[in-house]
C-alpha cells in the first residue's frame, strides 16, 4: 500500500524499546490503526508533540511489516490547556479510552471522530468536565442504539412520575414505583435529571443542570453505557474519585 496522509487523534500510546512509541490512532479516513513513531520519546524528536494522547494531528504513514510507521506529523490541536486541569485531562483520557474500546480496526466512523474531537476541544475549557463527558457518553449511547426507556416503566409500561425516578440499566430504563420495589439495584434520579435526560435524547439542547441532578445524571448515563459495553475503563476509578472530591462528596 502506498504511503497515506491522514488526520488522526491519538487514543493511546505506549513505549517501545529505547525511544519509540506505539500509537493507537483514530484516523478520520481509515478508522483505528496502530503505528510506530520511531524515536518519538526523545525530547528533541520532531514527532514528540504530535504523538501524545488526545492530540489531533496530521500524520504521514508508511506501511511497515506489522504496523504503520509515522514518517511525519504536524500538530493541529495540542490541547495543552488540558494538562493544567487534572480532572479535565483525566476526562479526556477516559474519552479516548472509551472510543478505543468501541472501534474495530480499519473501520472509519466520521461521526464518532467528530464527536470525540469536539469533546476534547470542549474539555480544554469546560468548567464541568464530567458533564461534558456525560454528553459524549450519552451521544455514544444513542449512536450505538442503547437508548434507555425514559417515558414509561421499562418493565410494565405504566406511567412514571415523582420527585425521584428509579432507573435500572439491566431493565433498560426507568421503573414505576411498584416495579422498583421489587428490585435491589436501582439508581434514584432527581426529577430534574430525568427531565434533562429526556430532552437530551429527544435531540434537544440542555445547559448544565444544577447539582445534584447533574451528578446523578452523569452517573446514570455512565452506568447505562457500562452495562451495555460490559466493561469498565481503566481511568474510571480515578475520574469518579476526582469528581467526588470536587463536588465535596455529594455524588458517587
Ligand atoms: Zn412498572
Amino acid at each position: 500500500m502506498p504511503p497515506v496522509n491522514v488526520q488522526a487523534i491519538v487514543l493511546r500510546r505506549r513505549a517501545l524499546g529505547e525511544a519509540d512509541k506505539v500509537l493507537t490512532l483514530f484516523t478520520r479516513e481509515m478508522g483505528k490503526l496502530s503505528a510506530i513513531a520511531k524515536g518519538a520519546r526523545k525530547p528533541t524528536s520532531k514527532l514528540a508533540g504530535a504523538t501524545e494522547t488526545c492530540v489531533r494531528a496530521r500524520f504521514h504513514l508508511a506501511q511497515g511489516k506489522t504496523f504503520w510507521i509515522v514518517t511525519q506529523a504536524s500538530v493541529e490541536r495540542a490541547r495543552a490547556k488540558l494538562h493544567r486541569l487534572l480532572v479535565n485531562a483525566t476526562a479526556a483520557i477516559y474519552a479516548c479510552e472509551l472510543v478505543d474500546c468501541l472501534l474495530e480496526e480499519n473501520v472509519p466512523d466520521e461521526e464518532l471522530f467528530d464527536l470525540l474531537s469536539d469533546t476534547l476541544d470542549e474539555l480544554e475549557i469546560s468548567e464541568h468536565p464530567m458533564w461534558t463527558l456525560c454528553l459524549l457518553e450519552n451521544a455514544i449511547m444513542l449512536q450505538q442504539g442503547y437508548t434507555p426507556v425514559l417515558e414509561t416503566c421499562a418493565r410494565c409500561a405504566k406511567t412514571v412520575d415523582g420527585e425521584q425516578i428509579a432507573f435500572q440499566p439491566g431493565s433498560g430504563g426507568v421503573l414505576c414505583a411498584s416495579c422498583a420495589r421489587a428490585e435491589n439495584h436501582v439508581v434514584m434520579l432527581p426529577r430534574l435529571a430525568w427531565l434533562t435526560w429526556r430532552v437530551l435524547n429527544a435531540g434537544g439542547h440542555v445547559d448544565f443542570p444544577e447539582e445534584p441532578a447533574a451528578g446523578e445524571l452523569e452517573r446514570a448515563v455512565h452506568l447505562h453505557l457500562r452495562y451495555h459495553l460490559d466493561r469498565e475503563m481503566r481511568s474510571t476509578q480515578v475520574l469518579w474519585q476526582l469528581r467526588h472530591e470536587l463536588s465535596g462528596g455529594e455524588v458517587c
